[in-house]
């Protein structure tokens, strides 16, 4: 695994369906393997997030695309030039709840959809990625047709042609489509080539207050660690606006329930930076965009086992409201997507059990008041959230959650 020369400066999110070869990109974009979550744990702080880095370069005084690769040197030697680098957002292979995809897409920046030519499309999850990508508002959107290699000229032609069929008056209508095969490393010149034309660096503002969400967070200290060489819990996750600095004061919303008496609440939980790391090295600051790990100074059985993923961090007094309950404007799709049949979408009734995902959290309400257009929920856990955030609305439909509309927040 090489290190990265910078910062991740941008997300990138794999979505499609399961064993499309998601993981298997990552791994040949990034040389990490993203589903080895413990075995990369087990040291200290430089821990992958469960996602991966990359970083693109290109080859001086070659042509595009064939100069484009994430090798640092060529076969014959010869150095290449540093583009930038990028943070990978892959679920764990063994997540395909569409939760975990949709917290993941809080912190996208655009996304690879996965199809693979072995399989006709859409596939349930191509199909719900795809419009939780259009509901999330992710259109910057590369499409990388995989497994190539496994078909013949005809088929991939075929598939190529469903692909383009499928997208039409979609989010993704406009993007460019790679044949690739991530397993033999092909045409991965022509997928950099389209994410970096695709998925530029948005621009952000360093001056703002820093803003932080959290997707995981760790107790990284192994068992039997005495209290001397305890190291305190890390967050993990994206920094979306401002920047953090080693020795920076934190606040995490909603942070923890506190029982007094009787009576529980929920308070947030105040920190100091005391580490950071982005792009696989340890940094003094982290610039917004890209995955980053911050040590901190609580206590780690606050982190352990992702116990603060969903939580937004941030610099103390500048967070929005914690909300036990809010009102959102809904807007239901058309259909269930992925399902099995095409089911309509009834409106949404008081008393129904909802899930949903606010930023990076996910979290189970019950509707206290439904009304055409408007919902209002309270929620088993509360989320930190601004007016105005957009929550993706999953109802109950047999064994599982589906998606089935957007809310914003009042
Ligand atoms: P994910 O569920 O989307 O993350 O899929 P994985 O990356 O785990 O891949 C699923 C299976 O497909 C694995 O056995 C991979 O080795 C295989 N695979 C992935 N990409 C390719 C490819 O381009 N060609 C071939 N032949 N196999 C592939
Ligand atoms: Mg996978």
């Amino acid at each position: 695994v090489t290190k990265n020369p910078q910062q991740p400066e941008v997300n990138i999110g794999l979505v499609g369906h399961v064993d499309h070869g998601k993981t298997t990109l990552v791994q040949a974009l990034s040389g990490s393997w993203t589903d080895q979550h413990s075995e990369e744990m087990k040291r200290g702080i430089s821990i992958r997030l469960g996602y991966a880095d990359a970083t693109f370069r290109q080859i001086p005084g070659v042509d595009a695309p064939e100069c484009y690769t994430v090798e640092e040197e060529t076969e014959d030697g010869e150095e290449t030039e540093v583009r930038r680098t990028v943070s990978f957002v892959d679920a764990p292979g063994h997540e395909t709840l569409m939760a975990t995809m949709l917290s993941g897409a809080a912190i996208m920046d655009g996304a690879i959809l996965l199809v693979s030519a072995t399989e006709d499309v859409p596939q349930a999850q191509t199909a719900e990625h795809l419009m939780a990508l259009d509901i999330i508002g992710i259109e910057n959107i590369v499409i990388a047709q995989n497994k190539v290699d496994l078909v013949d000229r005809e088929r991939a032609v075929d598939n190529y042609e469903q692909i383009t069929e499928f997208v039409e008056g979609t989010v993704a209508e406009d993007a460019p489509i790679i044949p690739i095969s991530a397993q033999q490393e092909v045409n991965l010149d022509l997928l950099i080539e389209a994410i970096e034309e695709e998925i530029p660096t948005p621009d952000r503002d360093e001056t703002e207050d820093s803003r932080m969400f959290v997707a995981r967070s760790f107790d990284i200290n192994r068992p039997g660690t005495t209290w001397d060489g305890l190291m305190g819990g890390v967050i993990g996750g994206s920094v979306v606006a401002g920047k953090l600095e080693e020795g920076d004061e934190l606040e995490l919303r909603p942070g923890r329930e506190v029982d007094e008496e009787g009576q529980t609440e929920w308070r947030s939980i105040t920190t100091e930076v005391r580490s950071l790391q982005a792009g696989g090295n340890m940094v003094d600051e982290v610039r917004p965009g890209g995955l980053c790990g911050v040590g901190t100074g609580l206590d780690p059985s606050f982190t352990k086992g992702d116990a603060l993923a969903g939580q937004v961090a941030g610099e103390p007094g500048t967070l929005p409201p914690t909300r036990e309950q809010f009102t959102m404007d809904v807007e239901l799709l058309d259909r269930v997507v992925g399902g099995e049949e095409d089911e309509g979408i009834d409106e949404i009734s008081t008393g129904e059990p909802l899930m949903l995902t606010v930023g990076t959290a996910t979290t189970v309400g019950a509707v206290t008041s439904a009304r055409s257009g408007e919902a209002e929920v309270s929620l088993k856990r509360p989320v930190c959230a601004a007016e105005g955030a957009k929550i993706a609305i999953n109802r109950r439909v047999g064994a599982r959650w589906r998606l089935i509309g957007i809310g914003t927040l009042k």
